[in-house]
């Protein structure tokens, strides 16, 4: 899914955790969790898969066209920004990193950080140890073949619902 999806569902979940000695942690692992729940649902996104916008996975920034890389950075962009809103409207502890919140989102980021972010991933793709978790990832997420069947809107729409009601549930 988009990162804003990702995100804002990790910060939801992380806002729905009570408060405990280990609240951050349980944020952090059902955030994770989320983000291969929420690849198994049919959907639309920019980085996933062994196709980029029709370039094989691991192709480097420079040697992408000028949209791919737009309509990632726009992601990430709108996820920040409205993890920042949702941040402040909910009054959520400083420093950070003391907010259940913080930690879901961080969660529901980190698999496609691993394996999806440009030099991140190819960082990761040389650690061997990581490999199961590239397949895992792999494995769980709809297939690219499946994914490129999905109309573009039904596979907008998905994620449509996953943004409003993790807002609903932040805001609310
Ligand atoms: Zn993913």
């Amino acid at each position: 899914m988009l990162t804003v999806s990702h995100v804002l569902a990790g910060a939801a979940i992380g806002a729905a955790v009570p408060d405990g000695p280990l609240d951050n942690g349980f944020a952090f692992g059902l955030g994770v969790a989320s983000h291969y729940l929420l690849d198994t649902v049919p959907h639309w996104e920019n980085w996933f898969g062994k196709e980029i916008h029709g370039l094989p996975s691991g192709t480097p920034l420079t040697k992408m066209p000028p949209i791919s890389i737009a309509s990632g950075a726009f992601d990430l962009v709108a996820a920040l920004t409205l993890f920042l809103f949702v941040f402040i409207y909910r009054q959520e502890p400083l420093p950070v990193w003391e907010s259940a919140v913080f930690w879901g989102a961080v969660g529901a980021f980190l698999p496609d950080l691993l394996d999806n972010v440009p030099f991140i991933s190819q960082l990761v793709r040389r650690l061997k140890f990581m490999d199961w978790e590239r397949r895992f990832h792999d494995w769980i997420h709809i297939p690219d073949e499946a994914k490129r069947r999905v109309p573009y809107l039904t596979g907008l729409i998905t994620q449509l619902i996953v943004v409003s009601l993790s807002l609903y549930l932040l805001l609310g």
